[in-house]
């Protein structure tokens, strides 16, 4: 890489940082939750998206770039005009707010280096990282032999199925990409995804359970209703770390959890409030006369996040453990629904974990109403690509990471040819001025390091330049 583009790369990030973290701030104002609900004509995912996605088109277009709507599901904005494209995907959607936020999730602030807001870091802080590689390129008439493409997705926390649509209509992406959705360096192995709703029969004296809103989260509150002697359920509880029960009159008590939110791919640090409750009320109410037998189920079952209650411990060097989250609960008639996120490693026997799991639901009278499985990712470390944007990465950081495995699923298990890399610095600093369990991607007070992002930038714009030379 010459050095003279080292540092023109360099003079324009810091001329341009200020703009960058105000372009940012405006990016995250959208509370831009994907909502297939709430779906009208040209937008699939709700008002709140379709409005994200033209806010965004509209912001590179006035920058001077050709975009595209793909119909509300997707969008593309393009440098340069030649047929063979670089991608580059990022997604405007966001997970919803949830509890416990100090700061305002949709009114962000600059404390300290860190930007604060939902979506700050995933993944709105990749999409403008694309609008300023683009600017890159045009402003200093850097020419390529392939197009720069951004691709911006409007329901990658629910499924991927902006996507997966898209591609399934027959539309085009680029022969290969970067997903800018996780961390540096190259991630080369993602975990399989196993998604099933499940409905557990509850037992009678239960009469609302409720915890979460997206099954990729861990949820960070819960709270049922018991039908109960108030006085016996308060006394019982007495004591119980982070359980607080209420008297609602008319024979009801409200029992309520806190917990540790965060996302699902990654339970280390993270504490289920809706399973922490459940097991909880379960030793505390053992021996009465109450009818909670759902939550027997829940808590031997979900209790644990590596899949052991379910009976799977696969582990492999590749991708590391399985992880289990039962990420949204609430009641349906005489039946407690869960929705469940289980991410499995590279070479676990997908076909008997199905059939064991399928086995212990019917042995406990709890249906499998949906069920969705989504295959692993796999690319050779020693695929030609993979080492441009190796190379590209330890000249930034001047460290020799090799090649990792995750159990997020990015856009990689989804679109063909895209590779995730970036935009997070595992150096990234944290902020002091946050308490345990807040900062992360999807839980409360989500930060993004401005250091650590500007050196994403560099690390993606030497990556586009040596990939498209
Ligand atoms: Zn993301």
């Amino acid at each position: 890489m010459a050095a003279d583009l080292g540092t023109m790369i360099d003079a324009y990030t810091a001329s341009h940082r200020e703009e960058m973290v105000a372009e940012l701030m405006e990016w995250v104002r959208h509370p831009s939750v994907s909502r297939a609900d709430l779906r009208t004509e040209g937008a699939p995912y709700g008002p709140d998206v379709r409005e994200m996605l033209t806010f965004a088109l509209n912001r590179l277009s006035s920058f001077g770039f050709r975009t595209e709507d793909h119909g509300g599901y997707c969008g593309s904005a393009w440098y340069g005009s030649a047929e063979e494209e670089i991608g580059f995907y990022a997604h405007l959607d966001v997970v919803p707010e949830g509890p416990n936020w100090i700061f305002k999730p949709y009114e962000p602030v600059v404390k300290d280096g860190f930007v604060i807001g939902r979506g700050a870091d995933d993944n709105k802080a990749a999409a403008v990282l694309g609008l300023y590689i683009m600017r890159f390129l045009k402003e200093n008439g850097i020419r390529l032999n392939k197009s720069f493409r951004l691709m911006m997705g409007c329901a990658e926390e629910t499924g991927m199925d902006d996507f997966k649509t898209y591609l399934q209509r027959g539309g085009k992406v680029p022969g290969f990409g970067i997903v800018a959705d996780a961390g540096f360096p190259v991630c080369y192995a993602q975990k399989g995804g196993w998604n099933a709703d499940i409905l557990v029969p509850k037992g009678k004296d239960i009469l609302e359970f409720r915890a979460g809103n997206v099954r990729n989260a861990v949820p960070g509150d819960a709270r049922m209703v018991l039908r109960a002697n108030a006085d016996e359920v308060i006394k019982a509880f007495e004591g119980a770390e982070d359980i607080t029960a209420e008297d609602l009159g008319g024979g009801r008590v409200q029992i309520t959890a806190k917990g540790q939110g965060g996302h699902a791919a990654f339970p280390e640090g993270t504490d289920n409030a809706a399973t922490k409750l459940a097991e909880s009320a379960v030793s505390v109410l053992s021996g009465s006369a109450y009818d909670i037998r759902g939550l027997e189920f829940i808590a031997k079952t979900f209790r644990n996040p590596f899949g052991e209650g379910m009976g799977f411990r696969y582990e492999d060097e590749m991708s590391g453990k399985l992880s289990s989250n039962a990420g949204v609960f609430s009641v349906e008639n005489d039946r407690i629904r869960v929705l469940l996120d289980i991410r499995y490693p590279v070479s676990a026997d997908i076909h008997m974990m199905t059939e064991g799991f399928q086995a212990l639901l019917k042995e406990n009278g709890v249906l499998l109403e949906k069920l969705q499985i989504e295959k692993p990712f796999y690319i050779d470390k020693n695929d030609e690509r993979v080492r441009k944007l190796q190379e590209s990465y330890q000249e930034i950081t001047g460290r020799e990471d090799e090649p990792y495995a995750m159990g997020g699923g990015t856009y990689s298990r989804v679109i063909p040819g895209a590779i995730t890399f970036g935009p997070g610095l595992h150096h990234d600093e944290k902020p002091e001025f946050l308490p345990k369990g807040h900062g992360g991607a999807h839980g409360p007070d989500e930060v993004l390091h401005i250091e650590s992002w500007l050196r994403a930038y560099k690390i993606y714009l030497r990556s586009i330049i040596r990939l498209g030379q």
